[in-house]
């Protein structure tokens, strides 16, 4: 049995021109890979399958990071689709929301980034908002330079968030144009940028996860943000090691 927690990736579907035309990529982005190899975790990327199967791939990981991506389908929390969303992808979508409940429900740790915060919320019984814009000056669509962390954070400090920050105010990376309206019924927020918009959450009494809405693997160079990629990989390892 290898020493190291294995660490489920859930894929971004993207459609590549192949040289035979058209076809599916369950894809990964290179920093998250790496930013739980650096940690001490071995990837594996979590391709979107049949949400039935989703339980059963679970059995092969000892933690999960949800990825970014586009929006999540407004009609799942109830909404009707505004016009600047975009980018949905509903068979993506069920794959996610089970994979979060799922994996939950067997205290298997997570990880959720950015859309993966979002699709945590809904999944739990909270809304979006479809576009916040640039409300009070925060611009929390940088485009490009996802490199760069762009607008601050308060922290709480009785969070597992700030344990594995170490920090209770950190300057972060924003690449997101959606963000938590309704937090979802049992979470808490644990994280605000200065125009109030939600920032992470994670569960009342539940340390299994730690959704954010920025994105920590592009800043992976930063040891307080791969602190939340070794907060991961250690409770990976307890329960690898407690032989879940
Ligand atoms: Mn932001």
């Amino acid at each position: 049995m290898p020493a190291k927690p294995i660490i489920g990736i859930s894929a971004y579907p993207k459609t590549y021109e192949a040289a035979t035309g058209p076809t599916l990529l369950h894809t990964a982005s290179r920093y998250y890979v790496e930013a739980v190899e650096r940690a001490g975790g071995i990837p594996v990327v979590l391709p979107v399958v049949d949400p039935d199967d989703v339980p059963g791939m679970l059995e092969a990981v000892d933690g999960v990071v949800m990825t970014g991506g586009g929006d999540v389908q407004p009609s799942l929390y109830g909404a009707t689709p505004a016009p600047e969303t975009h980018n949905v992808d509903p068979r993506r979508d069920a794959f996610d929301m089970t994979l979060l409940r799922a994996a939950l429900d067997r205290d298997i740790p997570v990880l959720a980034i950015c859309r993966g915060m979002q699709v945590a919320n809904v999944a739990l019984g909270g809304t979006l908002v479809q576009d916040v814009g640039d409300v009070s000056g925060v611009r929390h669509d940088q485009h490009k330079h996802g490199h760069e962390a762009v607008h601050r954070v308060k922290i709480e400090p009785d969070s597992h968030l700030a344990e594995a920050l170490g920090e209770t105010e950190l300057d972060v990376n924003s690449i997101h144009h959606q963000a938590v309206l309704e937090a979802a019924p049992g979470s808490r927020a644990v994280a605000w940028a200065d125009d109030g918009t939600v920032e992470a959450f994670e569960i009342e009494g539940n340390r299994h996860l730690v959704a954010v809405q920025w994105h920590p693997e592009l800043l992976q160079d930063l040891p307080e943000q791969q602190g939340l990629f070794r907060q991961l990989i250690s409770r990976a390892a307890e329960l690898r090691s407690a032989g879940h």
